[in-house]
C-alpha cells in the first residue's frame, strides 16, 4: 500500500502550494543521496518525497489525487499515483532536472562532461645531492635512487584490465560533481558515486589497483656539471612521477649541496686559496708549485718585497662558469709564516737584523715578563 503524499511531505489536505514547495525543498535536502552516500533507506524516502511534490506541486494532479487517490486512472502522464514505492524504477536524473526547476529555474550550471578519466601530469619531485669540493670542480656522473611513480606496466596507464576501460561516472554524467540548490544557492559536491573523479572503473587493473601507475625504487643517473655551484637545481626533465591515465612524466629537481674544502673555497667562479710564505721569501720574492684541485702543478711567482694579503691571480684556472664561456681564476693570498721558536743561530741572525734597521725587541732571552719590568721599574 503506497503511503499518502501528504503524509509523506508532512502537510496537512489544505497545504497551500508554498507549504508543500517548503516541507518538499526540506525532505528533499535531508534525503538528498549526496548527503547520503550509500544509504539506501535515504534514497528510498528521497524519491518518495520526490514523486509526492509531483503530484501534489501539479494543480490537476493534485485535484485527481485527492480525489481518486493512489488508484486515481487517468493521470494522462507517464507516473501512475502509485509512485515509485510499488516498484516502478525511476530515472534519478529527471529527479535531478525537477530538483533543479524547484530551486534554480533554469539556472542550472553547464558542467563539463567527461567521457573517461582525463591524462593528468604527474609531480615533479626533489631531491638533494652532496658532492665534495672537487666534484663541484670537476663534474661528476652520480647515481640518484628514488622512489616515484611510473606508469603501470600491466595496463600501460589505462588503470583497467586488458579488454576493459574506464568509463564516466553514470551519476555525476561525468563531472564528478553534482548540484543541488537550496533556495537562491547552488551547491556542489563531489559526486559520491565515483568519489568526484567523474568516471569509474568496472574492472580495476590488479597490478595497479586502477591507479594507472605503480611506486618504483629507481636509479637515475646524472652528469652533473663541472662548475656547479652549492644550492644550484638541476631540472632532469620527466624523471618525477608518472602522470595518472597516460599523462606526461614530472621533472626531478636535484638540489646542490656541495661540501667544503679545507684549503680551497669558491667566491663566484674564483678557486681561492692561501699561501703560506717566510718573510725572507715575500722580502725576496720566491717561486712555488702548488697543487690545484684537477692535480694539475701551479706554478705560484711572488714578486719581490711582496706584502702580506696580495692576491696573486691566474687567470682561467678557477671554476668553469655554467653560464656562459671560459672559467674563473685562481686567486692566492699570500701570508707570513711567523715562527714561535727559531733555531739559535737563526735567533742570532734576526736580531743583529732588527738592530740594523733600528728596531726594538724583546730579544732572543727576553720575555713579556722581562718586557713590562722595565716599565714597573
Ligand atoms: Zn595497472
Ligand atoms: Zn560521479
Amino acid at each position: 500500500m503506497a503511503k499518502d503524499f501528504y503524509e509523506i511531505l508532512g502537510v496537512s489536505r489544505t497545504a497551500s502550494s508554498e507549504e508543500i514547495k517548503a516541507a518538499y525543498r526540506k525532505l528533499a535536502l535531508k534525503y538528498h543521496p549526496d548527503r547520503n552516500p550509500g544509504n539506501k533507506q535515504a534514497e528510498e524516502s528521497f524519491k518518495e518525497v520526490s514523486s509526492a511534490y509531483e503530484v501534489l506541486s501539479d494543480a490537476t494532479k493534485r485535484k485527481q489525487y485527492d480525489q481518486f487517490g493512489h488508484t486515481g486512472a487517468d493521470m494522462g502522464g507517464a507516473h501512475g499515483f502509485g509512485g515509485f514505492s510499488q516498484g516502478q524504477d525511476i530515472n534519478m536524473e529527471n529527479i535531478f532536472d525537477m530538483f533543479g526547476d524547484i530551486f534554480g529555474g533554469g539556472a542550472q550550471q553547464k558542467k563539463r562532461k567527461k567521457s573517461g578519466p582525463l591524462p593528468k601530469r604527474g609531480h615533479d619531485l626533489a631531491k638533494e645531492v652532496t658532492l665534495s669540493f672537487e666534484e663541484s670542480f670537476k663534474g661528476v656522473k652520480k647515481d640518484i635512487t628514488y622512489y616515484h611513480f611510473v606508469v603501470c606496466p600491466t595496463c600501460e596507464g589505462k588503470a583497467a584490465e586488458k579488454g576493459t576501460t574506464a568509463h564516466a561516472c553514470k551519476e555525476c554524467d561525468g563531472t564528478g560533481q553534482t548540484t543541488f540548490r537550496q533556495g537562491m544557492f547552488a551547491y556542489s559536491q563531489p559526486c559520491s558515486n565515483c568519489q568526484g573523479l567523474g568516471y569509474t572503473i568496472p574492472s580495476p587493473c590488479k597490478t595497479c589497483k586502477g591507479q594507472s601507475r605503480v611506486q618504483k625504487y629507481d636509479t637515475v643517473s646524472v652528469n652533473i656539471p663541472a662548475g656547479i655551484y652549492d644550492g644550484a637545481e638541476l631540472r632532469i626533465a620527466g624523471k618525477g612521477d608518472a602522470g595518472i591515465f597516460g599523462g606526461e612524466y614530472g621533472d626531478l629537481f636535484l638540489k646542490v649541496a656541495v661540501m667544503p674544502h679545507k684549503q680551497f673555497k669558491r667566491v663566484d667562479d674564483d678557486l681561492e686559496s692561501t699561501i703560506t710564505l717566510t718573510y725572507p721569501q715575500l722580502v725576496f720574492g720566491c717561486q712555488m708549485d702548488i697543487e690545484t684541485l684537477d692535480g694539475e702543478k701551479e706554478t705560484i711567482k711572488v714578486s719581490r718585497g711582496c706584502p702580506i694579503g696580495e692576491r696573486i691571480i691566474i687567470a682561467g684556472k678557477g671554476f668553469p662558469k655554467i653560464r656562459g664561456k671560459g672559467r674563473g681564476n685562481l686567486v692566492i693570498t699570500t701570508q707570513c709564516d711567523i715562527p714561535k721558536k727559531l733555531p739559535s743561530d737563526a735567533q742570532e741572525t734576526l736580531e743583529k737584523y732588527s738592530e740594523l734597521i733600528g728596531t726594538k725587541t724583546n730579544g732572543a732571552q727576553g720575555s713579556i715578563t722581562a718586557f713590562f719590568k722595565k716599565f714597573l721599574r
